[in-house]
């Protein structure tokens, strides 16, 4: 019989979309998740649950702790390893200075190792699911995809796509090649066990019209797979787009020439959108992903949160790591409630962890099996400390609500608040375990 595990603490969960509705947060004070086989059975007061708890269940006691839903990053490069922190230019300068560094990951011990350095880096963090870019070489896209699922983790992963303007001395693929190596990873990973595929073109720059097409071709055989790719970051990529696709009137529109855009398209950074570019998203049902560390740190810009909710457009959460400068969806938030200040919005706690958790599972289409505590749904939780810091301790002692707690770790918190990690009911970091344990 599968072990039940009774999981006590402050708990703490949405159950919709709180920019349309009100009356979708539930936070218990003292409550107990109760989990069995990898899924929730149930959660609730503890005092209400403790009494009737099967037979045989192990509790545990989280002192001091809030259980969130495990956060996603939906957008985030496993390669940038060894280049986040780098001085250096805006975007298009800068990515000749990191891209090169992408070529190690042919090696396949290499891949290997580094795939196993990010996941436990993100896990160190609470992020339980991401969309990853990989690099130009399968190699490590299969490295991600091996790693995780000996975790038994969510990830979406593809290998960038890129077959022209790419720095000098990097291999190019062909789009051919990239048709051969997309369909095999394909075959390989997709579907198996949490694990997904996302055709992942790096931009338009990047890309010839032949490997669009190879990218659309790609989505019309395999249905479900994911789309991911970059869109309107910066003033200058924009400019350079629209001089190499001169027949369209806006980036948005040499995605969805191609037939790119729709419910299972991820869209990164989406900046300098025009008013006319949400319509085509909202009408679309794509997502939108905003990276504010990655966004203020090479000065590309501020993502039009208020549009987008004015325009009930789907939107998720990401670091774009290394660009970003974190892989914390904690530090995510914070960037992400300054960039709305700057245009005079106020993110709301809710709307913002909405972002990183429920949010997250509907711009993936996964919400039925994860995003919130409800009964059923897979376990991937992340366990909160209140304590984490003296500053953080005092300021937890003398808050107000609910949403004043859940502020506080946006505001204060990254990974050092991260007490646990827990994947499908297992633990997989314990922040106080000693390496030489
Ligand atoms: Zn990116």
């Amino acid at each position: 019989m599968a072990l039940t595990v009774a999981h006590r603490g402050s708990l703490f969960h949405l159950l919709a979309d709180p920019r349309i509705k009100k009356d979708c947060v539930e936070f218990l004070e003292d409550g107990i998740l109760l989990v069995s086989d990898g899924a929730i059975m149930s959660m609730g007061p503890a005092n209400e649950l403790l009494g009737q708890l099967p037979a045989e269940t192990e509790v545990v006691y989280h002192h001091d702790a809030v259980l969130v839903p495990g956060f996603f990053d939906l957008h985030v490069h496993s390669p940038q390893l060894t280049t986040v922190a780098i001085y250096g230019e805006q975007l298009l300068g800068w990515l000749n200075t990191i891209i090169p560094e992408e070529e190690a990951y042919k090696d396949p011990e290499v891949a290997s190792n580094r795939a196993d350095l990010f996941i436990r880096e993100a896990l160190r963090n609470g992020t339980t699911t991401m969309a990853v870019y990989g690099s130009w070489a399968k190699e490590s896209v299969d490295a991600l995809f091996k790693k995780a699922d000996s975790l038994n983790m969510r990830l979406v992963a593809g290998k960038v796509m890129a077959d022209r303007n790419m720095p000098e001395g990097i291999s190019l693929t062909s789009p051919d090649q990239d048709y051969e190596d997309c369909s095999s990873l394909i075959e390989t990973w997709h579907g198996k066990g949490r694990l997904s595929y996302a055709v992942t073109p790096r931009f338009a720059i990047s890309c010839t019209r032949e490997d669009m097409k190879v990218a659309s071709r790609l989505i019309s055989e395999h249905h479900d797979v994911y789309f991911q790719t970059h869109l309107s970051e910066n003033p200058k990529e924009v400019e350079f787009t629209l001089e190499l696709f001169p027949e369209c009137k806006s980036y948005l529109e040499v995605y969805d020439s191609f037939g790119l855009l729709g419910k299972r398209s991820i869209f990164g950074h989406c900046i300098h959108l025009e008013d006319k570019d949400f319509k085509r998203v909202a009408e679309t049902g794509s997502i939108l992903c905003p990276n504010p560390p990655s966004n203020f740190f090479l000065g590309s810009g501020l993502f039009k949160f208020e549009n987008a909710k004015n325009r009930n457009v789907r939107v998720a959460l990401g670091t774009d790591f290394g660009a970003g400068n974190t892989l914390s969806m904690l530090s995510s938030m914070e960037n992400a409630y300054k960039m709305a200040q700057l245009q005079g919005y106020s993110l709301s706690p809710w709307e913002a962890f909405y972002y990183a958790t429920l949010g997250g599972a509907k711009a993936l289409s996964i919400d039925d099996r994860i995003g919130n505590f409800l009964p059923g749904k897979e376990a991937d939780f992340v366990v909160l400390d209140k304590k984490a810091t003296p500053l953080i301790e005092w300021r937890m002692e003398h808050a107000r609500s609910p949403a004043d707690v859940m502020f506080v770790f946006m505001m204060l918190g990254d990974d050092r608040v991260v007490r646990s990690t827990y994947v499908a009911g297992q633990a997989v970091h314990h922040r106080d375990d000693r390496k030489d344990d």
